[in-house]
């Protein structure tokens, strides 16, 4: 016989417990298991005023914007709809079944106020790590850097070529705008003051204009992610315009922090060729950490002309040596802060029988050298080795993490403009993930009892 459900829908009172209806296997069921905010009101009290209405609980907050980046949820509109609706979101978020869900213009009033001036997404972040470490997660050994872009809540289609705007006092009012014309006159401006971007976004422009991301061309922040090789867990994030040298310098930044805040400094470091700087390998080994990284090298030509490589240098004399035995000089001075140049002499190039295959169209042949040059033949020495090898292998991890932002989280396009826009939701991304990670490594589903 054919059932048919009957609902009763106009009952008033039920029998009803919303711990009983989240599975033990639910993700934020096993997330609640190992999350711990009970500093969070501590931490954040300075920034409260001690009279007036009470505000929204901040850890029901932090606690929503969880839920959202887990399960790919960033509207902040459709993440207060989800939590009112879901069971499991409400039960994560610690509200009853009547207990009145946030608006979600309270967020952006605590986004861009309390949050940003206590950096509470950043000590939650910090607190997962944390958590990480003390499961043994973390090794500590080795580290991997790369960046991903993620594209701006910028149109690529409303562009201003060139990098300055007349900014107009309406939107010298906006957040994004005032935070860049701002960040132009601090030592950590957006943009190399001495490499102008083609194009800027009226609506972001502290986005960079890049051909790197999904699209042709595009507005981007890069995702610049430190990872622990053990267990591809994520130790540092850091936002930054779309641009390489940016990407370099926010690698020395996550490594210091992650120094000074976890007392974590990796042995090697692996990451892909964009990093093997003269200057950031300078930089490793001042740190003394091995780099694992191929070497930026323009050295080699393919016109059939003697690359650097044909010419030895002798150390002692400070000097190469071209393959017809004469010394290339250098007169000490640094170009562009980071080059030395080292000539042949035109007496000895002009009899030369090499001189077409060596400097055709000039009187003598010049060799530059990065003043990090013995960092990068270290760096040469590593190449090829077990370790190096084994370091390439796990670097792939930190890729695997960015495919699962963007392809199993959604994570493609940016919600919140500016640069301190980008921070958060880059923040909030590595924090979940690494919940994610946390759970499906340590974290077994608690009995019932133990959660009621
Ligand atoms: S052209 Fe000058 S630098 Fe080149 S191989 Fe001959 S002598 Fe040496």
């Amino acid at each position: 016989m054919m059932g048919q459900a009957v609902g009763q829908q106009d009952r008033l009172f039920y029998e009803f417990n919303l711990e009983d209806r989240v599975p033990s296997n639910h993700l934020l069921r096993r997330i609640d298991a190992v999350l711990d905010l009970s500093w969070l009101r501590a931490e954040l009290s300075p920034f409260y005023s001690h009279t007036g209405c009470p505000s929204i609980d901040p850890e029901l907050m932090i606690r929503m914007l969880l839920v959202g980046y887990c399960h790919s949820i960033r509207s902040e509109r459709r993440l207060c709809q989800e939590v009112e609706l879901n069971l499991a979101y409400r039960w994560f978020c610690r509200l009853g079944l009547e207990d009145k869900v946030p608006d979600h213009s309270t967020f952006s009033v605590n986004r861009h106020g309390r949050f940003r001036d206590s950096d509470i997404l950043r000590s939650v972040f910090e607190s997962v790590v944390r958590r990480c470490m003390e499961s043994g997660l973390v090794g500590g050994e080795g580290f991997a850097v790369d960046a991903s872009v993620i594209e701006a809540d910028a149109s690529r289609f409303a562009r201003v070529e060139g990098a300055e705007i007349d900014w107009s006092e309406e939107q010298l009012s906006r957040r994004a705008i005032k935070e860049y014309v701002d960040a132009l006159e601090s030592e950590n401006a957006p943009i190399n003051p001495d490499r102008k971007p083609k194009a800027i976004s009226p609506s972001d422009p502290a986005a960079a204009w890049t051909t790197r991301g999904r699209y042709k061309v595009m507005f981007g922040y890069s995702l610049n992610y430190l990872m622990d090789m053990k267990n591809a867990v994520i130790v540092d994030v850091e936002a930054t315009p779309t641009r390489i040298s940016k990407e370099v310098e926010a690698t020395e930044t996550m490594i210091e922090r992650t120094q000074e805040r976890f007392a974590l400094k990796p042995r090697h470091i692996a990451g892909d060729v964009a990093y093997g700087t003269g200057k950031m390998l300078g930089w490793l080994g001042q740190q003394r950490i091995e780099p694992h990284i191929p070497v930026w090298d323009k050295g080699a030509r393919d016109d059939g002309t003697l690359s650097r490589g044909d010419f030895a240098f002798d150390k002692d004399g400070d000097v190469y040596v071209c393959p017809q035995g004469k010394a290339l000089k250098t007169t000490g001075r640094v170009h562009d802060g980071k080059t030395l140049l080292y000539r042949s002499s035109k007496h000895d190039c002009d009899p030369c029988p090499l001189k077409p295959k060596c400097c055709p169209r000039a009187p003598s042949r010049k060799i530059p050298r990065d003043i990090n040059e013995a960092a990068r033949d270290h760096a040469r020495s590593l190449n090829g080795g077990e370790a190096y090898n084994q370091s390439a292998r796990d670097r792939k991890k930190i890729e695997r993490l960015f495919g699962e932002a963007k392809r199993n989280l959604a994570f493609t396009r940016l919600r919140l403009r500016g640069l301190s826009g980008a921070k958060d939701e880059f923040l909030l991304m590595a924090t979940a993930q690494n919940l994610r990670r946390l759970v499906k490594l340590v974290s077994r589903p608690p009995p019932r009892s133990v959660m009621a």
